[in-house]
This record gives structure tokens, sequence and C-alpha cells, in this order.
């Protein structure tokens, strides 16, 4: 048992995941969150509920904590950089502040040599005209996006102009990639440079939206390793110290993108929790707190599920489940449609 109090900043279902994992480390968790329905404090020993940049509940946070961390990276770099300046923010604030933006973030994986979709800035009315190398594509606000917000896939240069988008707030757009599959890498770097990587998870999305995850994923030997050395690469190159996620898409020739990096743990790796000895939850948490490493063994394979809106009704009311089926509600108190409002793992 330790007696670090860990703050995390943002109280979603990850940070929840996140302080139920440290409970059973014996890590007190503080949460400061902007949302004050989060749901995450139905589970951390202690909630401040305010702005991002209220200095005074922030520095109210920071006396009361050894170390930082946060669960999603639409933070406020300031807040931070200062919070840094007090109690280690981990991982590193200028980690956040690249991977927040979709332009840095992909300019920094193709200076690694990895490859990303083709992409270009557009900034003005004028580029549109000159973009036809890029679609059909995806136009994404360069920050602030999640769950395929803030998206709209465009065929042509017509369709892009027809959006009317507001082109001051920074835009990215993708040229499409012909999907064969999805997968992702989860790792979880220690400050000793030591790592711990789980297999490729495969997964679904619908409406840009991650339905479902597996283990083992349906990929050749090729891909299995490029995958983990690319990720393991990432994880390097950014000193990365906590629970990191790569998003890959896999084109019809099985051919290797890197989609985007989540610093943070993911929703792709919500099996961890019952497929594995360890769970990137913990081992985030063992990874910023400085605690020992485990090595990393599969019990299981694994099938989760994502349940969004009011597919969770069913589990709430009669949560009929079989000894491999595992149920968590995140008890969010409004049902919204495509929230994430739950998931079911189950073990095969
Ligand atoms: P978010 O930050 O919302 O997760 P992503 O960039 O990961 O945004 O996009 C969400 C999903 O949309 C992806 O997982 C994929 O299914 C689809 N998508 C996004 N960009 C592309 C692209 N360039 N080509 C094909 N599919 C894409
Ligand atoms: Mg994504």
């Amino acid at each position: 048992m330790s007696n670090i109090t860990l703050g995390i900043i943002g109280g979603g279902q990850l940070g929840s995941m996140l302080a139920i994992a440290a409970k059973k480390l014996g890590i007190k968790i503080i949460i400061f969150c902007d949302d004050l329905e989060a749901p995450a404090q139905n589970f951390c020993d202690e909630f401040i509920g305010a702005k991002y940049d209220d200095k005074e509940k922030i520095n109210e946070f920071v006396n009361k904590v050894d170390i930082v961390t946060y669960e999603f990276e639409n933070i406020p770099y300031e807040t931070l950089n200062d919070i840094n300046k007090l109690k280690p923010v981990l991982p590193k604030p200028s980690v956040n502040r690249l991977i927040q933006h979709r332009l840095a973030e992909k300019d920094f994986v193709n200076k690694l040599n990895i490859r990303t979709t083709r992409y270009v800035s557009v900034e003005n009315q004028s580029d549109i005209d000159v973009l036809e190398d890029f679609l059909p594509g995806i136009i994404k606000t360069t920050t602030l996006g999640y769950d395929g917000k803030g998206q709209h896939p465009v065929s042509t240069s017509e369709e892009l102009k027809n959006l009317k988008l507001d082109l001051s707030r920074g835009y990215i757009l993708e040229k499409l990639v012909k999907l064969k599959k999805e997968i992702s890498i989860i790792i979880t770097r220690f400050s000793n440079n030591k790592y711990e990587i789980y297999e490729p998870i495969e997964n679904t999305h619908e409406d840009q939206i991650l339905k479902h995850s597996k283990i083992p994923a349906d990929i050749n030997e090729k891909i299995f390793n490029q995958s983990k050395d690319w990720a393991i690469l990432i994880a390097e190159e950014l000193k990365y110290v906590g629970t990191l996620c790569v998003e890959f898409f896999i084109d019809r020739n099985d051919n290797l993108y890197v989609n985007e990096i989540a610093p943070r743990v993911h929703n792709s790796g919500h099996l961890t929790i019952n497929a594995f000895n360890v769970s990137q939850f913990e081992n985030h948490i063992r990874a910023v707190c400085e605690l020992e490493q485990i090595p990393l063994k599969k019990l299981s394979n694994a099938k989760m599920i994502n349940l969004l809106g009011d597919q969770i009704s069913n589990y709430r009311n009669s949560p009929k489940l079989k000894d491999n089926e595992f149920f968590f509600d995140y008890l969010k108190k409004e049902i919204k449609d495509k929230r994430k409002m739950g998931h079911i793992t189950i073990l095969e």
C-alpha cells in the first residue's frame, strides 16, 4: 500500500476506471472536472467541480495531490503547464499539446517515417479549389474532436464549399482510406524507459464511433509486428510516461497507417480489465506513480461491446449475464443518443 494522492483531470468513464484501479493499489484519487454531474465522482475519494481555468480551484486541487494525470486530451495547455510548475503532470503537458492538434500530431508521426493518411491544412475558402487530390476525404477540426464530432465526409469541392465551415477555427482535410480494418495498440511506458505493450486490438466503428473491440485481431504477422514497433517508437520519441493508445488503419492492400494517438487510456482497451492480469488503467497508475512494473499476461481472448444511448437500458433493468460476461455501467445520469453509457466485455 502507498500513501500517494493522485489527481485526475476529467471525470468521465475513463476517470472512473482509473479511480477503480487506483483504489486496488491503495492510491487516493481526487478528480477535477468541469462537469458537476461527472460520473467519476462515484468512484473517487474527493471530487472538485470547477472550470479548467478557475485558478483558485485548480490551486486547491494541486495543494491536495502529489501527482497529476488526465483522462482526456482537450485540457488547456496553460492549465497543465501551470500545474506542472508545482506538481509533476504525467504524461508531460508538452505531449498533450502536440497530440491535441491533428496537424502537429500527424507532422510528428510522419517525421518518424511512419505512414499516416494524406492530409492538408485548410485555412481559407481559396484553398478548397486546389484540394482535388485529397478527395474523397474527411474534413476535421484540428482540435477538440472526439467520437467523430467536428468531422464531415466530403466527396467533391462543391460539397466542401457548401458546408460553409468557419475555417478560421482550423481544419484538416484527410484523404479517405479504403478501410479493410482498424486496430489499436495500447502501450504503457514507465519512467525507467521500460514498457508493457498489449497485443493489437481489432476495432469496429459505426458512424465514426467505436462499437466493438476484440482480441486477437485478425491480422497478418507483418501488421502485428509493425503496429507494435510503431507504437513503441512513438512512445519512446515522446518520452512518454503512462498509458498511450495508437489507432491504426489497414487499407485493402494491407498497408498500415497511424490514424491518431490518444495520450491516455482508451476505449478500445476496456477489455484489458478482464482479459489481462494488469489492465491499461492499472498500468497507467503504476507508471505515473512509479509503482512496480508487472509483466503482462493474457488471461483470455475477449470482445468488448460499447453500449450507446438507450442500449444501456436493458442491461440496467435486468442484467442477465453469463459467467464470462462483464457489464460496466458508467452511471451517467442522462441518456443521450450515441453517448457512451457503458460496455460489456465477453471473455471467449
Ligand atoms: P476521433 O478523434 O473522433 O476518434 P478519428 O480521426 O479517429 O476521430 O476518426 C473516427 C473514425 O472515423 C475512425 O476511427 C475511422 O473509422 C473514420 N475515419 C476517420 N478518418 C478517416 C480516413 N481518413 N479514412 C477512412 N476513415 C476515417
Ligand atoms: Mg479516433
